[in-house]
């Protein structure tokens, strides 16, 4: 099995749902007691938010190469960067390193192909439905994002950083989350992203009034793929 490089801490509740979601994967592949081979380095988040605000971009994308160096240095085959938002700076991590960064956002639009759809909903922080490298990265993959309004943006980004990333789920905002998926629907959205890994705290992807695609839980699955891929390839040839 190979070792999976989990940059994370941004925010810890997220991250700790990767952990669960990576084992409970490998667990349902191989069965009994097997588990994951996981390497975590968890940043302390609020350093993280203080360079965001900041807009010091390049010290973040610094930090993240200097924590995915560590990562590699400690056996990992892949690195994974526990959030939607700092893959601003996936392209520095990927030069910085020799494994491969499985991307959080090639994983979902991956999926929203397979799934037929190709005009989601983007709900996800400020950062990355307003930057434009998440849009971007998206259309290489021929999906066309689309994102609420901004004063829903506002509320959205509020939303993470306020309750989600410190633990705290309220029905209030939860309804404000469908709320904007069914706007989204009405402007012609044909599913809704869950663009920041903390959503799913909040939100059942079902639950929404269109198809959803949860990226944490997409990203976790392209990582046990990752991990298995040779354990898969001995089983068949035995
Ligand atoms: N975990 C969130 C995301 O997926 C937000 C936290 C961050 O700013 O990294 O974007």
């Amino acid at each position: 099995m190979r070792r999976i490089g989990l940059i994370g801490g941004m925010s810890w509740e997220s991250t700790a749902v990767y952990y669960k979601l990576i084992n409970e994967g490998v667990r349902a592949r191989l069965g009994g007691l097997a588990s994951a081979d996981i390497a975590l380095r968890s940043l302390d988040f609020r350093e993280v938010v203080a360079l965001q605000k900041a807009d010091r971009w390049a010290d973040a994308g610094q930090l993240l190469c200097q924590t995915a160096c560590d990562l590699q240095s400690s056996g990992a085959d892949c690195l994974l960067i526990c959030t939607n938002t700092m893959h601003i700076v996936a392209p520095r991590v990927v030069m910085a390193c020799d494994v491969p960064l499985i991307d959080i956002i090639d994983a979902t639009a991956q999926a929203i192909r397979a799934a037929g759809r190709r005009k989601p909903l983007l709900l996800a922080t400020r950062y990355t439905m307003e930057h434009g490298f998440y849009a971007e990265r998206m259309s290489r993959h021929g999906i066309e994002v689309h994102v609420p309004d901004a004063a829903d943006r506002a509320i959205c980004h509020g939303i993470i950083f306020d309750e989600l990333c410190q633990g705290i789920v309220t029905p209030r905002s939860r309804q404000a989350l469908y709320d904007m998926a069914a706007h989204g629907r009405e402007r012609g959205a044909d599913s809704v992203i869950l663009g920041c890994t903390e959503l799913g705290l909040s939100i059942a992807p079902d639950a929404l009034p269109l198809p959803g695609f949860d990226s944490t839980v997409i990203h976790a699955q392209a990582a046990v793929d990752f991990a298995l891929q040779d354990v898969d390839i001995r089983q068949m040839a035995s």
